[in-house]
């Protein structure tokens, strides 16, 4: 059955943001591994138990010492933990790693929770080119790189509620 929201949304026409191509239809993104949307103030990355499951076999631990090493409770359930780097505000998550040429690299990334896999393509991202275009502000990935057609955003964002 086809999509009804196909050819309805924001970002199903072309230079939704005044700042992608004008002439496309979708949003562009790829990552650049700057790790922003890996660190910051502390929060919340969740994951399923069979994803719990896949990050343990990962790291060769068993689930058990994987949830009670690598997660913490929150109000919206089990979450991954991010660590606070030494002299700094920020918290990274606990699985980032920091390269010597800046890059930031995901040590878990084959294994990584839908929530991590998903971004930008969140809903709360795509409501509209302002939540889009905010969120851009701290990703550089967004706007730039491969073209991600509306219906591929589309099956993207439906992956996870966030
Ligand atoms: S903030 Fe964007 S560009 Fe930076 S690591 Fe995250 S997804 Fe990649």
């Amino acid at each position: 059955m086809p999509d009804p929201r196909a050819e309805s949304e924001w970002f199903d026409r072309p230079d939704p943001t005044g700042e992608t191509d004008t002439a496309e239809r979708g949003l562009r993104f790829t990552c650049t591994q700057c790790g922003n949307c890996c660190s910051g103030p502390p929060g919340y990355v969740g994951f399923t138990p069979e994803e719990g499951r896949a990050i343990a076999r990962t790291l060769g631990v068993t689930e058990t010492e994987f949830l009670e090493r690598f997660t913490r409770d929150t109000p919206e359930g089990r979450s991954i933990k991010d660590l606070r780097k030494a002299g700094s505000r920020s918290w990274d998550c606990v699985f980032l790693d920091r390269t010597p040429d800046g890059r930031a690299l995901c040590t878990i990334y084959d294994a990584r929770p839908a929530q991590c896999r998903t971004w930008p393509f969140w809903s709360s991202v795509l409501l509209s080119p302002r939540t889009w275009k905010g969120a851009g502000t701290t990703c550089p990935g967004m706007n730039t790189g491969t073209l991600h057609p509306p219906q591929t955003i589309r099956v993207t964002r439906d992956r996870v509620d966030i």
